[in-house]
């Protein structure tokens, strides 16, 4: 009863990418998504890959950046 199987928290997953993989969680990207946003805007040649690979990969929270860009461009 104290040794329920329990499958990695994304979080978990996460911390073990982190360093190796530019994969995000969307909690992880929503953190971020103010200042990679920011930064793109200040800088368009920036990169980051871990928040670009997410986006491409993540409808969500690329309609959310998209709507951030919005918001500061306009
Ligand atoms: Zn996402």
């Amino acid at each position: 009863m104290n040794h329920r199987h329990r499958p990695l928290s994304a979080a978990a997953v996460d911390g073990l990418l982190l360093d190796t993989s530019p994969y995000l969680s969307c909690d992880d990207c929503f953190d971020r998504l103010d200042t990679y946003v920011e930064q793109i805007l200040a800088d368009p040649s920036r990169v980051d890959v871990a928040m670009q690979v997410h986006l491409k990969g993540c409808g969500a929270c690329a309609e959310e950046a998209e709507a951030l860009l919005d918001l500061l461009t306009s």
